[in-house]
Parts: C-alpha cells; structure tokens; sequence
C-alpha cells in the first residue's frame, strides 16, 4: 500500500472512505480508520447521483467535513457534478487548509461532455488538485475515450488526472451477477494509449461485499494503478450503496489479498 502523500506512478494509489458523507460521527470515525492506513484520499462524496431519488447527498452543507479531514492530514475526494461545485470546494478548502491534496472525480451519470471538460478546467487552476474520471455505465471504447478528450481540453495536466474502471451496466454474460460488468481489456488499451493512470472500483463493479472481494482479486491479475473502493464504519445503515461497503477490517483483507499478487 502506498504511505506516501503524494500520487505517484509506481506506487498503487490507494483511495477509500465512504460512498457518502452522510454524518459528523460517520466522517470523524473515517478521517481516523484512513489516517491509520494512509490512504492516499479518503472518499465521502457530497454529492450522490442517485439512479432512483434518495438521499443525493449532504451538498455544500458537507463542506466541513472534507475541510476537517484535510486539518487532520487526510486528503479529501469528492464526486463534483458541475464545475461551480469544483470551483466552491477548491475555495473553501483549499483557503482553509493550504498544504492539502485534493481528488475532485467525474462520475459515471454525468455523461455531458461540456460540463465534463469545464470541471477539468476549474480544477486545472490549481496543482493541489486532482481529477478522477470514471467510465460512463453503457459500453463504449469510443465514449469512454471521448471523455478523456474532453477533460483534456480543459487543460488538465496529465500528471493530475485519474482515471478508473467501475464497469459497464450488464448486457451479456454476467455468471457472477456483478452490479457493473468489468471490461478489462478495454481498460488496459485506454490505459495504455493515453499513458495515464488506470485505477480499479471493485464497490461499483461488484455491488455486495462477496463480489467486492471477488471482483477486485479478479482485478489485481491486470495491471491497474490502484483502487477506490467503498468503506463505512457501519455500512448496514449507510445512506447510499449499503449492500457493497466493506467494513475498515474488510478493506484491510481486501489490500493484503490483492496486494500479494
Ligand atoms: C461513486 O463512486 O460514488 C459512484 C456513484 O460511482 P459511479 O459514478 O461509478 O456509479
Ligand atoms: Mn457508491
């Protein structure tokens, strides 16, 4: 596992938290299990792209809690849906606490390829912060690759962009009923042909904590460059994707299984 702060090429970037900000308890009790385990940002999305309306989210209501984590030397990464929300986090953060790392990410419903490139162009203002784009939930090489095209016309640097694999929606074959259907191969042509960083979301792909573990040893034989992945201290009553966060002993199993590949 990387210790080290800062992203690099050789290292697996290691990103963990929960789906969701959701509480003051919920975040403090995070901010300590990741500080433990230096990961490299800790995930609590403010904002939740819900396929079916629910709880969306704590919204700029949440913003405390990513400048809390950062107070405590924990770098803080959040889903941004347009770039006004990118461009209030970098602010208020970043006013607060200077010497942090921020992961700004591009979920896979925001399928606007205008709001995509004017996210990457907030968050290219600033070296502090980084970029994550996921692929959209339908299958498409050529999509997937448009997305990359656009947040690079907006000026994103490529030493601070991420991308990541969370599958595709099932359309086919799917024996072990994944949520999303992993297409490693494509990842690793797109990891290649854009020479940026490729990292893994077993939570999304596999969507229950048995094909969380499944789907990430299945991962960890292709050559990604990290992982993000989904943890709540008490995932049964989480807001948001209960069924697929891991516990933080889970998570640690989960980085000693695949880090023996
Ligand atoms: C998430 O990472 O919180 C998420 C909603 O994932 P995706 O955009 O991949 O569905
Ligand atoms: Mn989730």
């Amino acid at each position: 596992m990387n210790t080290n702060k800062s992203i690099s090429k050789n290292k697996p970037i290691i990103i963990a938290g929960p789906c969701a900000a959701e509480s003051k308890e919920q975040v403090l009790t995070s901010i300590k299990e990741a500080k433990r385990r230096k990961v490299d940002f800790m995930r609590m999305s403010l904002w939740k792209p819900r396929t079916k309306p629910g709880f969306d989210g704590l919204g700029e209501k949440g913003i405390d809690f990513l400048i809390q984590a950062a107070k405590l030397g924990v770098n803080p990464a959040t889903e941004v849906l347009i770039p006004e929300h990118a461009k209030l986090i970098m602010d208020k953060v970043l006013s607060k606490v200077p010497n942090t790392k921020l992961l700004l990410w591009i979920g896979a419903r925001n399928q606007n390829h205008y709001i995509q490139r004017e996210i990457a162009r907030v968050a290219a203002t600033d070296k502090r912060v980084f970029l994550m784009v996921k692929n959209q939930p339908w299958v498409s090489k050529d999509h997937w690759e448009g997305i990359i095209g656009h947040v690079l016309d907006g000026g994103i640097s490529k030493d601070r962009l991420i991308l990541c694999h969370r599958g595709f929606i099932p359309n086919g074959v799917n024996p072990h009923g994944y949520r999303n259907v992993p297409e490693y191969s494509m990842a690793m042509r797109i990891k290649d042909k854009t020479g940026l960083p490729m990292i893994f979301d077993p939570s999304h792909t596999g969507g229950s904590v048995p094909n969380v573990m499944r789907v990430a040893q299945e991962a960890a034989k292709h050559d990604f460059n990290g992982i993000i992945v989904e943890v709540h201290h008490n995932p049964k009553n989480a807001l948001t994707d209960a069924k697929q966060q891991l516990t933080w002993e889970e998570f640690d199993s989960l980085v000693s299984i695949i880090t023996k590949h």
